[in-house]
């Protein structure tokens, strides 16, 4: 069985703490420290699903450049799932997400190709006292970018802390646990992710996805 490496980009605004996001997934970690240089760059992490599956995530982040200038073609191609980030306490990173998400389709060269690419949502900086964003509008604007293929399908949403370390995992979890490349892929592709220009195909595993409850 040919093992499962799925790409997965962070986007959404200067901010709103993707950075913060992966590094306190990946080290449980979180620094205050605000670094901004010029690059991408992935790191790889292990998931052991419950029924003994491991898939391995690779997760994309920008260093920064996503305040100055389009992140390149690099970035977004071969991507298998996609983390739409913004901040409970700014609503102007939320009313970005739709521009970030038509970028995506478009950089990543998937546009109408796949209607199911599997977008997540996610809210960060919930431990602040001051949400300007509420469940039901990020539930709104998941209802709102669904795919449709037979079944409409849901965006899933969560909410997270990267500062206090709470539902971080979720949102990656879930994308371990309900992507998937077809063997027939994987066959072609050998262990590596998709290679420029490839657009990705994926089977949303149906079965884990009804078990999932969104935000
Ligand atoms: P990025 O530009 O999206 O990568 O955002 P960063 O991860 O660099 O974070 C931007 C700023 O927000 C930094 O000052 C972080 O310390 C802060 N930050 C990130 N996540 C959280 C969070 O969950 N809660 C709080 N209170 N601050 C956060
Ligand atoms: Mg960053």
């Amino acid at each position: 069985m040919g093992k499962q490496l799925l790409k997965v980009v962070l986007i959404g605004d200067g901010g709103v703490g993707k950075t913060s996001l992966r590094n306190q997934f990946i080290h449980k970690r979180f620094t205050n420290a605000y670094k901004a240089t010029i690059g991408a760059d992935f790191i790889t992490k292990e998931i052991e699903l419950e029924d003994g599956k491991r898939v391995s995530l690779q997760i994309w982040d920008t260093a920064g450049q996503e305040r100055f200038q389009s992140l390149g073609i690099a970035f977004y191609r071969g991507a298998d799932a996609c983390i739409l980030c913004y901040d409970v306490t700014n609503y102007l990173t939320f009313e970005h997400l739709a521009k970030w998400r038509r970028e995506f389709l478009n950089q990543a060269g998937i546009g109408d190709s796949n209607p199911d690419f599997p977008f997540v949502l996610l809210g960060n900086k919930i431990d602040i006292n001051e949400r300007v964003v509420s469940r039901r509008q990020a539930r709104a604007f998941a209802q709102e970018h669904s795919t449709v293929t037979g079944a409409k399908m849901e965006m899933p949403c969560f909410e997270a802390s990267a500062k206090d370390g709470i539902h971080v995992e979720d949102a990656f979890v879930y994308i371990a646990k309900t992507v998937r490349i077809p063997q027939m892929e994987l066959d072609m592709i050998g262990n590596g992710v998709h290679g420029p220009g490839s657009a990705p195909r994926l089977d949303w595993d149906a079965e884990s996805r009804k078990s999932k409850s969104c935000c």
